[in-house]
């Protein structure tokens, strides 16, 4: 991808300047440097994409093609992907400020992991047969939705955008892009490997712009069946007003503020302090699942929470994130640095002790150091809200009903972790924490076959797994009448006739 020229819109299979004739720019957030001019779409932007995907769809060019030759599709895009994949991680760690280690070791072959998930599931997406009456046939079919509008946020930009559009693909759909604006690049690169993979024109549209403007014209098209977003929890909000008057399907994975439990029994309270460490530290905290509520038992909360600062201290270097030492790189802009500076300092007044961090290193970007905070109470806002940075409220329990009540006490529910060698305790804590992932002994695997999505206002519906082809499928019913049905015994006579 030449970054010296500006990125346009890819509507119809043809990349096109913007209808505004406008450009942005894209911001490396650990330099503070332009790293490319992009196009900035405007409403007719939209209008000509959802045109083109609506025609794509009705032709058939793509939601009926043989499964198995959508299926080849998909797996040409997972291995052009993998050849590509030091590219796409610089990209992506130019966009976001993710560090080298992180994109290439875990976001890539995620991504290409993806793809070929979603590939063998192109050729297995089966309705059922039903229990009709003698005389007729009962089927059920699994249909793609139509089109599909696919709305991403900046923190995992690739590995979002993929597990929305490989599912959706997989089922026959087509879709239009709308990619975060401060993280477009790998959006467009992987529309121009889509393209070079086989995908039909008009079946990927990608339409960078504003999320008031260009989202919105997204979410209110009248030829977009469905939208599927990731992002904060009051855009969700949003769409969902917006999509009302043409009750658009909605799939929704929106923010946390996930508890991580820790018991004095857990197996290994080394293990458990680096899991912690890692549960808000790592991509600087802009994680929706990251663990910034630590629970630690009331008996062991001062040792532990030595332990953890040791292993902040070691295991997160702040830093360039093209250095393949660095851990942690920079927050994604100077305002969303501000918004997580001004949770530090509301935290400080609000009595909470600060154990470490909440500073800035010296010099460009915008960097923020690992911070901790004891003496939380868990009504306060920084144990109530999702900060997304690198900031851990640490808050004492008593036993499992206390912390049971106060994980719980959230509007979120996306994850939850459990540190316990009682395995009673642990399966009675993962039925009664009202969260979509529970981890017990780690916090934050996850597999592609694992769904993942939240219980309150951190979603709505499922991906990943079998369970995000259901969000990207319609179900039809077929009845077949075969001959006329056979005359029934009337059920009040039938009981007449019962023996006693
Ligand atoms: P955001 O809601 O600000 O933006 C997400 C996307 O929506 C962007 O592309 C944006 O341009 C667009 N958008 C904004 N307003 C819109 C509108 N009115 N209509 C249509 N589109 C609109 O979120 P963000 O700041 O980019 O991402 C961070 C948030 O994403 C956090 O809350 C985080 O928890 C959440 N997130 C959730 C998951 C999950 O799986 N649950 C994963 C990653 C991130």
């Amino acid at each position: 991808m030449d970054l010296a020229k500006p990125l346009k819109l890819l509507i119809d299979g043809e990349w096109l300047e913007p209808s505004g004739g406008q450009y942005f720019v894209t911001v490396n957030p650990a330099t503070e440097e332009p790293i490319a001019e992009v196009a900035k779409g405007v409403p007719e932007d939209v209008d000509r994409a959802a045109v083109a995907a609506r025609r794509a769809f009705d032709s058939g060019a793509w939601a009926r093609f043989a499964p198995a030759a959508r299926r080849d599709v998909l797996e040409r895009m997972a291995t052009l992907m993998h050849e590509k994949c030091d590219e796409f991680a610089s990209l992506e760690t130019a966009d976001t400020g993710k560090p080298i280690s992180q994109t290439k070791a875990r976001d890539l072959p995620l991504a290409c992991e993806l793809l070929r998930y979603y590939a063998g599931w192109a050729d297995k997406i089966c309705g059922s047969s039903l229990p009709a009456s003698a005389a007729g046939l009962g089927y059920t079919i699994r249909e793609p939705v139509g089109v599909v509008g696919i709305i991403t946020p900046w923190n995992s930009p690739l590995v979002l955008s993929l597990m929305k559009i490989a599912p959706a693909l997989a089922a026959g759909n087509v879709l239009i892009h709308k990619p975060a604006s401060l993280t477009p690049l790998t959006a467009c690169r992987f529309a121009e490997l889509a393209l070079q993979a086989g995908l039909p024109p008009g079946v990927l549209n990608v339409v960078t712009g504003p999320g008031c403007s260009v989202g919105t014209a997204v979410v209110t098209h009248r030829l977009v069946d469905k939208i599927s977003f990731t992002g904060e929890t009051a855009t969700g909000r949003q769409i969902m007003r917006d999509g009302a008057e043409s009750l658009k399907r909605v799939s929704f994975e929106l923010g946390g503020k996930s508890p991580n439990i820790v018991f004095a029994d857990a197996p290994d309270l080394e293990v458990a302090a680096e899991f912690a460490a890692r549960g808000f530290c790592v991509n600087a905290g802009q994680v929706c699942w990251s663990g910034s509520r630590l629970f630690v038992e009331a008996r062991i909360h001062d040792q532990f929470v030595e332990r953890l600062l040791a292993r902040v201290s070691s295991d997160w270097r702040i830093g360039d994130p093209l250095d393949p030492m660095t851990s942690m790189g920079p927050l994604i802009s100077r305002s969303h640095l501000h918004s997580v500076e001004g949770y530090v300092a509301d935290a400080k007044n609000s009595g909470a002790r600060l154990l470490t961090g909440g500073d800035r290193p010296a010099g460009k970007g915008f960097f923020l150091r690992p911070t901790v905070f004891t003496a939380v109470n868990n009504r306060m806002r920084i144990a109530q809200e999702e900060i997304f940075g690198p900031v851990l409220a640490v808050i004492p329990f008593d036993d499992v009903d206390d912390v049971a009540a106060q994980a719980n006490d959230t509007c979120y529910g996306l994850a939850a972790g459990v540190w316990t060698s009682d395995i009673g305790r642990a399966h009675q804590l993962a039925r009664q924490l009202r969260a979509g992932s529970i981890w017990v002994n780690t916090y934050g695997p996850n597999s592609v076959a694992a769904p993942f999505g939240g219980f309150k206002q951190s979603g709505v519906g499922r991906e990943l797994g079998p369970e995000a082809l259901s969000l990207f499928t319609e179900v039809k019913s077929v009845w077949v009448q075969l001959c006329s049905d056979p005359p029934q015994p009337s059920t009040r006579a039938a009981a007449k006739r019962a023996p006693l």
